[in-house]
């Protein structure tokens, strides 16, 4: 899997770091920032879920 995070759409609410914080960072304030991409397996799901609770849609994934 790869991650992206849209810098223009992220609002910087910290949810993408609580929910998968070994793959999001809000380290690089006011984005999110990914921190491994590709992926490993084991955070794939967490990820999904930063998807899903994201609330601006910001994050995308570019290849499962
Ligand atoms: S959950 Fe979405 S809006 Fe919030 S910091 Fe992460 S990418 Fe940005």
């Amino acid at each position: 899997m790869r991650v992206i995070v849209d810098e223009d759409l992220c609002l910087g609410c910290g949810v993408c770091e609580e929910l998968a914080p070994e793959v999001f960072s809000m380290a690089n304030e006011p984005f999110a920032e990914v921190l491994v991409d590709p992926v490993p397996e084991e955070y794939e799901d967490d990820v999904r879920q930063s998807v899903e609770e994201c609330p601006e849609e910001a994050i995308i994934i570019t290849e499962e």
